[in-house]
């Protein structure tokens, strides 16, 4: 199985995850848009037993956001590097944290309806306004 990595801004972080996402897609959420601080978070999910942290562990840092998400960041550049569900035991990896390139890209827009209003989207995704079934 191919194996991509990903690492933070500063390095000291990095980590693998296997090339087979089961959701590969770009989160117009309002909490992601903090989180990233950017129009969208590129995400891509995993089991999380796909994704390994091979350097940094005492750097990284977890904020837990909800009752199901964990955030995972880098505590020394910020880098938002993956979260974690932990109701499913799934990691949605940050893309943009990637070093290598995933066989698939990003095929789809979710959580349209809370969009940055000063974000058009300009390609021909299928959009949901939250997270289809
Ligand atoms: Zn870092
Ligand atoms: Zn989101």
């Amino acid at each position: 199985m191919k194996k991509l990595k990903g690492s933070c801004l500063c390095r000291q972080v990095s980590f693998e995850v296997a090339d087979e996402f089961i959701f590969l897609g770009y989160c117009h959420c309002s909490e992601c848009r903090k989180w990233t601080g950017s129009a969208f978070a590129t995400g891509g999910m995993v089991p999380a037993s796909a994704l390994t942290l091979t350097a940094g562990s005492e750097v990284v840092r977890h904020y837990r956001k909800s009752v199901q998400t964990e955030l995972v960041f880098c505590g020394q550049c910020g880098s938002s590097l993956y979260s974690r569900k932990l109701l499913v035991d799934r990691c949605i990896v940050r893309l943009g944290t990637l070093d290598d390139t995933p066989t698939r890209a990003p095929n789809v827009h979710i959580y349209c309806a809370s969009k940055a209003p000063w974000y058009e989207i300009m390609d021909a995704l299928p959009q949901y306004d939250e997270l289809p079934e």
